[in-house]
């Protein structure tokens, strides 16, 4: 299952792709703009474009394009796309046609917006695949070596390896993330929800032959931002035919279970193995 719908693969031309690699390498889903035009057929010819030799002045590549209605992958994600220097070999590019310079209405228009739902679509895959917070991450952070999601911009005030400034200082951020989270997380985290001293949240297997139960997270105040790694939970569950329901209980219900703590083998998750 995924989120976003995507149109077959335009390979990018071989001579804007680097090394092969392991997408265990991947931790990092990168935004940017291509600094060409906005409009129905941008997405379109930007994959043409990038199948295209590389010239003395763009040898650029993306991994993903976005289009107002598909995702247009160019590079597999087991490549390395030209896009972000400092993180290539361990991002994830995708690009918005369009200017980093546009306002914030121009962010808003009909064919932005239409780009942002693919995005967010685009992001909760990702997410979901290997296991990335949906949460924008500093350089800071990015430095120590984090997981999550960045603009061009990111990366250039991380590493310094370029001048670009993309997505742009309008590009709205929350919108968008707060988009791709709706896809990946089964609860809205705003409001309403009781704190984590009343409730940890237990995702079962209502198979009726596995009795494993997995636990997140109650121990630490990050436990519901990071739908993202809730949703892997529940993701690779349902990949293995498990119900994968979330059920909410009180600690004294969780307690009563008798657990053994176990790390979860590569997410971001914290979880209780209940046998
Ligand atoms: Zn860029």
């Amino acid at each position: 299952m995924t989120f976003a719908t995507y149109a077959p693969i335009k390979r990018a031309h071989p001579t804007r792709t680097g090394a092969h690699r392991s997408t265990a390498a991947i931790r990092l889903l990168i935004l940017h703009t291509s600094e060409g035009s906005e409009g129905l057929i941008s997405a379109e010819n930007l994959t043409v474009f990038i199948a295209s030799p590389r010239s003395a002045t763009n040898l650029a590549s993306y991994h993903y394009v976005f289009d107002t209605d598909c995702v247009r992958p160019c590079v597999p994600d087991d490549y390395v796309a030209y896009a972000t220097g400092g993180a290539n070999h361990d991002g994830l590019a995708a690009c918005y046609p369009g200017k980093a310079y546009q306002s914030a209405a121009e962010w808003n228009d009909e064919i932005s917006n239409l780009q942002h739902e693919q995005a967010a679509r685009w992001l909760a895959d990702k997410a979901l695949q290997y296991g990335i917070p949906l949460v924008r991450l500093t350089p800071a952070q990015i430095v120590a070596g984090q997981r999550g999601v960045c603009g061009h911009v990111d990366v250039t005030n991380a590493y310094h390896k370029s001048t670009h400034t993309d997505p742009g200082p309008h590009f709205p951020w929350d919108k968008v993330i707060d988009r791709a989270r709706q896809f990946t997380s089964p609860i809205d985290p705003t409001p309403g929800l009781p704190m984590e001293d009343d409730m940890v949240l237990i995702i079962t297997c209502n198979d009726g032959v596995d009795t494993e139960r997995w636990v997140t997270n109650g121990p630490t105040k990050s436990w519901i931002p990071d739908g993202a790694a809730l949703a892997a939970l529940q993701f690779t569950l349902q990949s293995a035919g498990k119900d994968g329901t979330v059920h909410s209980v009180s600690p004294e219900q969780f307690r009563g279970y008798g657990v053994s703590s176990v790390q979860y083998p590569g997410r971001d998750a914290w979880g209780v193995r209940i046998v």
